[in-house]
């Protein structure tokens, strides 16, 4: 305690969220900021993660949109609401290289594995490719890391390269549901299909929006002939109602 005492005074160090000095007991992020990360609260569908209106309870619950439509993937987990304080963690994360900041999400990743009963428990992690011209202008893949994590957490295999991506036209910030899911057709490819066949995949990325992306991503998986999907990501943005 006394070095770290002597390395504070000598180096401040503050929070990645909203930029005010730790305290010794806080890293990376301040205790306000923290308390900032909602996780996701129940009733949450159990195929897409979407929270729900406080009606209905227990597992197998599913939201309406996922009542009308069959998505590819078999389940979405997810821990955050993607609010405010964690776009601007993940934000750091992503833009400026702070890849040791996903240490604050660590316990709570591990919490979500050891709490989670699989019906069909994966042997390989994929983590979703970084649209190639994103690439360029980061240096690693955020959602990499995560699939890391939870690898060390599952004691299961993360392959990169498997699931390869191209440039999609449009970033797909920009563009509204319907559009998200064309944008991304034909996007991603499967270079190893004897890596996925017959194994229950688990696809890893830090956030779940529309769901267009484990869509896509499920999609090609399964015609490559895994027997299904998982989808975790870090956090999760609240569908519109
Ligand atoms: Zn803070
Ligand atoms: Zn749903």
């Amino acid at each position: 305690m006394l070095a770290k005492t002597l390395s504070r005074c000598l180096y401040p160090v503050w929070c990645s969220v909203c930029g005010t000095y730790l305290a010794l007991t806080e890293d990376h992020v301040c205790r306000e900021c923290f308390l900032e990360f909602h996780e996701l609260r129940a009733p949450i569908c159990s195929r897409c993660s979407d929270e729900m209106p406080p009606y209905g309870e227990g597992p197998g619950l599913v939201c309406p949109r996922c009542k009308k439509r069959r998505f590819a993937f078999d389940e979405v987990f997810s821990v955050y609401r993607y609010d405010d304080a964690l776009r601007r963690a993940l934000h750091e994360i992503k833009f400026h290289r702070k890849s040791w900041l996903l240490e604050t999400f660590e316990k709570k990743i591990a919490r979500i594995f050891e709490e989670k009963t699989w019906k069909n428990p994966p042997s390989l992690i994929l983590p979703v490719p970084l649209d190639p011209l994103r690439k360029k202008e980061r240096t690693f893949n955020q959602s990499r890391l995560i699939a890391r994590t939870v690898s060390k957490q599952l004691d299961i295999p993360v392959q990169e390269g498997i699931l390869t991506r191209k440039h999609a036209k449009n970033p797909q910030s920009f563009l509204s549901r319907k559009e998200r899911f064309m944008n991304l057709e034909g996007s991603f490819r499967i270079t190893n299909a004897g890596a996925v066949r017959g194994k229950w995949i688990l696809l890893v990325d830090d956030v779940v929006t529309t769901g267009a992306t484990a869509q896509e991503c499920a999609k090609i998986i399964k015609e490559a002939g895994a027997r299904g999907v998982s989808v975790f990501s870090l956090a999760r943005t609240p569908s519109p109602s």
